[in-house]
Order: structure tokens, then C-alpha cells, then sequence
């Protein structure tokens, strides 16, 4: 048997391969980033062609930090940031426009009109989201109204379209030379043009978006094996056996695998899904339903999910634009540096508001500033932002549920932070339980690929491997927790009605 599963991980910030061996663990990592540009305010794109580029570049580093080559690598899943959309010419492999990355706000007056008369409710019936900037589908229609030709070369068939995933699997199956276009459920779900039950595109709802279905990807499970890597250098023979949207794969790999289980992960926003079983749950409360994962014929096990924009890019806009920390981990120290918020509270809505208020029309907010306020409180505030924002999106849950949540499983780049950790199991009260391995998200792209190749038997295999690293457990006093948690919510409304809808 190979010995290793490979998983391309896809991210916002960054992609990367990291090799895992059968228990489970990462042997070896690899990742590059790539640049974020920002033409405009609201507006986040990519590159594609670089995104593709890093990828063949650090699948080849991984194995060769490994020292091994494609035949010990069973099988690759691949892992993605959601929503951000390409639009690529068939014949030649190009891009017609950068990518449109989920936090690009640009789909606004879009989402409006589609809004219309009753619009909105009928795409949550449908599709489980809330009609919002931040899913694929008016992504791709921007660029068919915006690139000159677009539409007409959809329609005639010469474009395609894909989210991340089906952007890398596309070029690493052949590309231009009959490289295979498909997506997974997982992904699909986050269009806004995918039926929720059927799990099928909804064509009435393509044609009010305005994408043609000709230019959409096939939608597959999210463990099957869909072909073998063709492009030269990244695994040539190797099936690729696995996708998953990065939240969902995060949740797979915290083996959240039985419903009441739940993850947050906390890396450029933050995203807690709870796994809901095999039926849809509709929430009441501002959460979206999507599916969780799919393998293979089995039925599809869905989710609530609470998606918050900001919460790790937060402490990036401390260090890049504010240039009061020179590195992430910084902020902890900074905040360690006073006792307390003093006062300040940091509601960072840069992209709009997502779960549990889906306000568009919010923007960031700095409130309850005095002359005491100084950086250490503004650190403080920055990481207790995230912290407020989980509990929130929690609150939500236990609602839509009925049932409280009693422990809370974490992962992603911002659970190396003591402060933070501590301060969320204070306001949720309850205990935060981070896991050894805490890239579970590529874990959980490894596994999709790995249970559909047979490396691992099933998925007992990965609930055995998984494992507790570390444990906060609350120990504020409940009168402060309802005080601090007040003063959020009270700084929450200040961001309202801030850009008018014209
Ligand atoms: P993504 O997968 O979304 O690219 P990661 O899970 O890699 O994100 O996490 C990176 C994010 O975590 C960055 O936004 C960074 O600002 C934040 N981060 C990293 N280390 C720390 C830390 N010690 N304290 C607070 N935030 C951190």
C-alpha cells in the first residue's frame, strides 16, 4: 500500500499540500501565498493563473520535503477556499477576469434586484442561503455582464465556470486537453443555484442569476474517485479521490461525523458548522443550511452553518494597514499588556455582516473609544471580536437546535492564541477543545480522497485518529460575561445603515 495521502488545500490567503500518513498525521507541509489585490473598496480578486502555478508548486515542495515520489502517494483531495469564482476560456486554459473572491461586495446591486418581490426567500427555500454577496453564483454573472464578449461565448459554449476546486481539478486532469469539469456537492451548495434536496443545479434558478447551465461543472459527491492527475509533475497516476469546500473538510477532519457535533475554524474569517444529520435544518436564526459532506452513494449529511467575514484578517489590518504589530502573534502579546478591553469594542464588518445579521449594509466600527484607549486595548478588542462574533453565531445555533452545545472543537491559524482561546471559553461558557492535528481541513480533504481508495476502510478510522491536544475551560464570572457580551452586542448595532443603498 502507498504510503501517504496527499491534500491540496486551496485557502484565501495561501495554497498548500501537505502528506499524511495513515494515523493521520502530517508528515510533510508545503505552502506559497498568493497576492490579494483590491482594485477597488469591497472589491477582492486573485489570480488564477498564479493560483494554479503555486499549486503545481507546492504539491512537487511537499513530496520533496518527504523525500518520496508519486508512488507512495495513495490518492490527493483537494480542499478550497468557497464561493471565489473563475470564469476560463475551454480552449485556451485562460481566465477571462481574475477571480472573484468571497469577500468582494461588488454583487450587491445584483443580489438587490434578485431580491425582488419575494426573490430572496424563494433562493433560501431553494438553496439554503440567505441571498447574499458572499456566494459564486452573481460572481460569475458580474463577469459575464462586465467582460466584453462573455456572454455570448457562454452561451455559445466556450466558456467554463468553477469555484476553486473545480478550477484545480480542471487543470490538473488535463486542463485545455480534456481536463474533467466537475465540482462537489459541498461546493455547489455555496451558489446559490443549487437545490438543497435534489442536490442538482436548479435550472429555473441559473436563469434568474443569469449563468448558463452549459457553462456550469458537473456536481459529484465529495469522496469518489473522479480521475487521475495528467498534469506533468504534480502526481501524474495518482487518483484524485476527494473535495470538499475548506469548512466542510475542516469538519470532516474534527471528525464532527454525528449530528450535534460541531467545529469552528478560525482562520481569515470564522466559520462553525454544525453537523444537522441527514435532513435539512432550516434556521430561524440567521444561519445558513448547506451540506456537509457526501460520500459517495451515501445519502448527504448536511449542516448549519454560522460564516463570520472577519475575524483572523482582523489582526492582518492591525499589522498591514494600522502597522501597530509587525507579525500575527504579536497581537497576543499587545494585549496581554492590559487587563482588559478598557472600554473598546471593534466590530470589524469591512465586507458587510455575515451570520447571524446579513447586513450588507454595515461597515466596521471602532466604539466606546476614550483618551484611556490605547493599542493594547485595540489588540484586545481586535481578538475579542472574533471571540463575540463565534458567540453570537453559537447563541444562534442552540436556538435553531433546541439544544445547548456543550463543548466547542477549534482549529485554523488564530487557535495558536492562548488570550483568545481562554476569552471564548469565558463568553460561550463552555470548554474550547483544540485537536492535535490542527490542519483539519487538509486532513479532511485527505480523508475524503483516502476512504475512496481504500486507505483508510472507513470512517471509524477517522474517529479513532482523532485526538484532544489542548482544553480552556470557562472561568469568568457569569455577571461579566453578561456585561461584556452586552456592550458587543450594543456596538454591533453602531455599523447599521452605514452605506446607503445607492
Ligand atoms: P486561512 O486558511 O483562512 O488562510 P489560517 O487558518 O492559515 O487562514 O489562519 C491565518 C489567520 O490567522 C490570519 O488571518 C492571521 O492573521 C491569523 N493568526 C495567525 N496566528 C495568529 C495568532 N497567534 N493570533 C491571532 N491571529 C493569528
Amino acid at each position: 500500500m502507498s504510503q501517504f495521502v496527499a491534500a491540496v488545500d486551496q485557502g484565501t490567503t495561501s495554497t498548500r499540500c501537505i502528506l499524511f500518513d495513515h494515523s493521520g498525521l502530517p508528515v510533510a507541509s508545503y505552502g506559497r501565498e498568493h497576492e490579494q489585490i483590491f482594485p477597488k473598496a469591497g472589491w477582492v480578486e486573485h489570480n488564477p493563473t498564479e493560483i494554479w502555478d503555486n499549486t503545481r508548486e507546492v504539491v512537487a515542495g511537499a513530496l520533496a520535503k518527504a523525500d518520496v515520489g508519486e508512488s507512495d502517494v495513495a490518492a490527493v483531495g483537494i480542499t478550497n477556499q468557497r464561493e471565489t469564482t473563475v470564469v476560463w476560456d475551454r480552449a485556451t486554459g485562460k481566465p477571462i477576469y481574475n477571480a472573484i473572491v468571497w469577500q468582494d461586495t461588488r454583487t450587491d446591486q445584483i443580489c438587490r434586484e434578485l431580491g425582488r418581490d419575494g426573490g430572496g426567500e424563494e433562493f433560501t427555500r431553494r438553496t439554503g442561503l440567505p441571498l447574499a454577496t458572499y456566494f459564486a453564483g452573481p460572481k460569475a454573472r458580474w463577469i459575464l455582464d462586465n467582460v466584453d464578449g462573455a456572454r455570448r461565448r457562454a452561451e455559445n459554449g466556450e466558456l467554463a465556470m468553477g469555484t476553486m476546486d473545480t478550477w484545480v481539478l480542471w487543470n490538473a486532469t488535463g486542463g485545455s486537453n480534456g481536463g474533467l469539469h466537475l465540482t462537489d456537492v459541498t461546493n455547489a451548495s455555496r451558489t446559490l443555484m443549487m437545490d438543497l434536496e435534489t442536490l442538482a443545479w436548479d435550472t429555473e434558478l441559473c436563469e434568474r442569476v443569469g449563468v448558463p447551465t452549459s457553462m456550469l461543472p458537473e456536481i459529484r459527491s465529495s469522496s469518489e474517485v473522479y480521475g487521475e492527475v495528467r498534469a506533468k509533475g504534480v502526481l501524474p497516476g495518482v487518483p484524485i479521490g476527494g473535495i470538499l469546500g475548506d469548512q466542510q473538510a475542516a469538519t470532516f477532519g474534527q471528525a464532527c461525523l454525528d449530528p450535534g457535533m460541531a467545529k469552528n475554524t478560525y482562520g481569515t474569517g470564522n466559520f462553525v458548522l454544525l453537523n444537522t444529520g441527514t435532513e435539512v435544518k432550516r434556521s430561524d436564526n440567521g444561519l445558513l443550511s448547506t451540506v456537509c459532506y457526501k460520500l459517495g452513494t451515501e445519502a448527504a449529511v448536511y449542516a448549519l452553518e454560522g460564516a463570520i467575514a472577519v475575524s483572523g484578517s482582523l489582526v492582518q489590518w492591525l499589522r498591514d494597514n494600522l502597522g501597530i504589530i509587525g507579525s500575527a502573534p504579536e497581537v497576543e502579546s499587545l494585549a496581554r499588556s492590559v487587563d482588559d478591553n478598557g472600554g473598546a469594542y471593534f466590530v470589524p464588518a469591512f465586507s458587510g455582516l455575515f451570520a447571524p445579521h446579513w447586513r450588507s449594509d454595515a461597515r466596521g466600527a471602532i466604539v466606546g473609544l476614550t483618551r484611556f484607549v490605547n493599542k493594547g486595548h485595540l489588540a484586545r478588542a481586535v481578538l475579542e471580536a472574533t471571540a463575540f462574533q463565534t458567540r453570537e453565531v453559537i447563541d444562534a445555533m442552540n436556538a435553531d437546535s433546541g439544544v445547548a452545545l456543550t463543548s466547542l472543537k477549534v482549529d485554523g491559524g488564530m487557535v495558536a492564541n492562548e488570550l483568545l482561546m481562554q476569552f471564548q471559553a469565558d463568553i460561550l461558557d463552555v470548554p474550547v477543545i483544540r485537536p492535535v492535528v490542527s490542519e483539519t481541513t487538509a486532513l479532511g480533504a485527505a480523508y475524503a480522497a483516502g476512504l475512496a481508495v481504500g486507505y483508510w476502510s472507513d470512517t471509524g478510522e477517522v474517529r479513532k485518529n482523532w485526538a484532544q491536544d489542548k482544553q480552556w475551560d470557562p472561568s469568568m464570572p457569569a455577571d461579566e460575561r453578561d456585561r461584556l457580551y452586552k456592550q458587543w452586542q450594543k456596538a454591533v448595532t453602531r455599523t447599521f445603515d452605514w452605506v446607503d443603498p445607492s
